[in-house]
């Protein structure tokens, strides 16, 4: 046995004294009395150790809860216990003495019967009182067994048959009904020990949970409120108190004014009630966010669960926001900008909006040559310069990259989407200098109208994106407006690409080669590989339509590795003498492996690389950089001529001749087409030209037609190769080797010849 339990037992024994008190005044009142009515000496000392004894057990009652809290030791405890059993047990024996006395003393029935049923009265209550404690209830039964059945012995007669019929079933039942007594009461200790544990790990549980619970009865009352429902709603909610109150007195801590609390009062009891089910969502004063969820039970009553979703809620907000929203920018994405403008659309029909469609130039030079934390910075400002020049009037949004667009509702007249237009490329053009590096970059704007061109946001969207495209071909900063042949100029763009993608497959594309000559002795020096593209249905198709298409869709690889194969092999079947110039796109520089395309060529054909001319536009050189620029000097260390083609169109700095690893400087045709009329271009040229010849770079003149254009560079220049077609067009592989072999020279000798006569 425990010893809490154990100490609880002792306990029972010592308290309540007055059932002690009561049992020994009506012994001592009923001994005086026989004792006064028989003059007995020996009852009298009888009566008086009874009392005494009494005496001594009340001052031990005292004396133990005086000494109650020392006791610390089970000994300390069994002593007492003892102590009390001693006494009790001599108690009960003298007032069982107390009969035996009478029966000896006198015969008089009355004081027989008055002593010996005080004595049993005094006994029957041992079972009731004493039972937790066996050894007392056997101490006691025992101490009165032997002075009672003494008594009857000396009644004598019929008194014996009290010992056997009436005495021992009495003392037997004492016992019999103490024990059982015990042992309900152990059973009782036990359930009552274990409920205590149930309740005490229900309470643990119930206040420890993360989310507060409240318990209705079935009159809407309130039975029980857990730690974390004080703690959410900031107030201890007493039991008994109806909804109604209990939200109310939340309200402090609930967001909400008088009048939203009663709301929600009420609609927190009609929940109770089921109407409706479902839960109810609310915010408190700092921002935490509640979820109340009503469950009925089977008695009628309710269980609220109010759950605090505050990180919950953070965190959809968060999802939320990344979903509508551009985290680099923080402009609205595509997918909230599109639900925007559906918006618009369905709820402004009839009115006139403008969509801009907003495309920084060069943006993608920035991000190559600069890395992507400038490129992501230099968005950010044009994002931030974006909301300046819109304000409130406008919605501005990222589509990707950097694209954006900026929706202008219930506009008056088109001239102010012009007005924003315009001012948005004015303030995009404005330099802004990133870690050091000043830059500018331009903006491009494509405008569409709402209904002009279109009525659905996919469509209007589509339109303005071409008329982008129109403003990028006009070249950069420009606004342009959507019209209708851009349209048709798109789906025959579509068209274009779609052949395009099948026109290697289907053996479309073929060669031609125009030779070029060398000005001072008219030998052919080179053919340059010319593309041509026999389109099944269109006829041929010019370079120049479809080259720059093939290099945005970035087909133009494929077809530049196909050209520099056809080309190297056709060049084996002419004599070593012989080059091949080919050109090179800069998309090639940028998508694919140049210098492998260019080393398996040459194996594959077994050309020699001094026999090929590669050649690049200025533009390209200019634009690329490094990275062009190292791939060209390590072809060019192969033995592969390096050619610098369309000089004359593009930078034209001169400066920058000696930087790049070139061999040759081909003079563009509208160059040569000036010559003839423009003494300046004259004088350009042969600027160029004796530059080139200090630097050690050969000049080839192309687009030669007329023979004065021959006469003014014969004259004028230092030229070393020349082509056009004064000599000859392009010729197909046939042609070519026909016009190798018919000997060449005489073409440029003719021209020199005619030149001599005419002096
Ligand atoms: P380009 O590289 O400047 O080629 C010279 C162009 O000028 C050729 O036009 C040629 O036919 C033309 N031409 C030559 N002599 C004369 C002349 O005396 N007068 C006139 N008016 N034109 C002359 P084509 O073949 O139409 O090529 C146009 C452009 O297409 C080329 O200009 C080149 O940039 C591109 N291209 C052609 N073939 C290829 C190729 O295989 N790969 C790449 N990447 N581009 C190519
Ligand atoms: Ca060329
Ligand atoms: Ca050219």
């Amino acid at each position: 046995m425990p010893l809490d339990v154990f100490a609880s037992r002792v306990d029972a024994l010592y308290q309540d004294p007055k059932t002690l008190l009561a049992g020994s005044f009506a012994a001592t009142a009923a001994g005086t009395y026989v004792a006064v009515s028989d003059r007995s000496v020996a009852l009298v000392v009888c009566i008086a150790a009874v009392a005494l004894v009494n005496l001594v057990r009340f001052g031990c009652i005292f004396w133990y809860f005086h000494r109650r809290c020392d006791l610390k030791k089970r000994s300390e405890y069994a002593a007492w216990k003892r102590r009390y059993i001693v006494l009790a047990a001599l108690h009960v024996a003298l007032l069982c003495t107390l009969p035996t006395v009478v029966f000896a003393v006198t015969d008089d029935h009355a004081s027989q019967l008055l002593s010996f049923s005080v004595a049993i009265g005094y006994l029957a209550g041992i079972s009731g009182r004493n039972f937790a404690c066996k050894e007392l209830v056997i101490a006691q039964v025992a101490a009165s067994a032997v002075p009672l059945s003494a008594a009857m012995i000396i009644g004598g007669g019929h008194y014996l048959a009290a010992i056997p019929l009436g005495l021992l079933p009495f003392f037997v039942g004492i016992v019999s009904i103490a024990t059982r007594l015990r042992s309900l009461l152990s059973d009782l200790n036990a359930s009552e020990q274990n409920s205590r544990h149930i309740a005490t790990r229900f309470d643990a549980a119930l206040n420890n949970m993360p989310i507060g619970l409240l318990m209705f009865d079935p009159n809407g009352r309130l039975l029980v409120a857990n730690h974390r429902t004080h703690e959410i709603l900031g107030t201890r909610l007493e039991s008994g108190m109806n909804a109604q109150t209990a939200v109310a007195s939340s309200r402090p801590s609930i967001k909400a004014t008088r009048s939203d609390v009663s709301h929600l009062a009420a609609l927190f009891a009609a929940r109770m009630k089921r109407m409706p089910s479902g839960p109810l969502f609310t915010e408190t004063l700092n921002d935490v966010a509640l979820k109340i969820a009503f469950q009925a039970m089977n008695d009628g009553g309710t269980v609220v669960l109010v759950e605090d979703i505050t990180e919950q809620r953070k965190a959809e907000h968060v999802i939320e926001r990344l979903a509508t929203f551009d985290s680099l920018t923080n402009l609205p994405n595509r997918a909230h900008f599109l639900r925007e403008f559906e918006r618009v659309l369905t709820n402004k029909v009839g009115e006139t909006h403008a969509l801009l469609f907003v495309d920084l130039d060069d943006f993608k030079r920035v991000n190559d040559t600069l890395g992507h934390a400038v490129g992501d910075e230099l968005l950010r400002i044009v994002a931030d310069r974006l909301r300046n020049v819109v304000g409130g009037g406008g919605f501005v949004s990222r589509l990707g990259g950097d694209e954006f667009v900026i929706l202008l509702q219930s506009i008056g007249q088109l001239s102010e989407a012009s007005a924003i237009a315009s001012r948005t490329i004015n303030i995009i053009d404005i330099p802004v200098d990133i870690s050091g590096h000043k830059l500018s970059v331009g903006a491009s704007i494509g405008i569409s109208i709402v209904p002009r061109d279109g009525k659905e946001a996919g469509e209007i969207l589509q339109k303005a994106d071409l008329a982008l495209y129109s403003a990028k071909k006009k070249g950069r900063g420009k606004f342009v407006f959507f019209e209708a042949e851009m349209e048709v100029a798109a789906h025959a763009r579509a068209a274009l690409e779609a052949d395009l993608k099948s026109a290697l497959a289907n053996e479309e594309f073929s060669l031609v080669f125009q030779p070029q000559y060398q000005l001072a002795t008219g030998a052919i020096t080179a053919f340059e590989a010319l593309i041509r593209w026999r389109h099944p249905q269109r006829g041929w198709i010019p370079p120049a339509t479809f080259i720059p298409v093939a290099e945005e869709i970035g087909l133009i690889s494929e077809i530049g590795e196909w050209v520099l194969a056809q080309a190297c092999a056709e060049a084996r079947n002419w004599p070593d003498h012989i080059g091949i110039a080919v050109n090179v796109s800069p998309v090639q520089f940028d998508r694919s492996d140049v210098v492998g395309a260019v080393k398996r060529v040459l194996m594959n054909t077994g050309l020699t690389s001094t026999r090929l001319d590669l050649e690049i536009t200025e533009s390209a050189l200019m634009q690329r950089g490094e990275h062009t620029t190292a791939i060209l000097r390590y072809l060019r260390e192969q033995g592969i001529k390096i050619v610098l083609d369309d000089f004359g169109t593009g930078y034209s700095s001169l400066s920058y001749l000696d930087q790049f690893p070139i061999d040759k400087l081909k003079i563009d045709r509208s160059f040569v087409q000036r010559i003839e009329t423009d003494a300046r271009s004259r004088v350009l040229l042969r600027g160029v030209t004796n530059m080139c010849a200090d630097l050690g770079l050969r000049v080839v003149v192309e687009g030669v037609e007329t023979t004065t254009q021959l006469q003014s560079i014969i004259e004028d220049t230092t030229v070393h190769e020349i082509q056009g077609y004064l000599f000859s067009r392009p010729l197909d592989p046939a042609q070519a080797r026909v016009l190798i072999k018919a000997e060449p020279r005489q073409n440029v000798a003719q021209v020199r010849r005619n030149r001599v006569a005419a002096c």
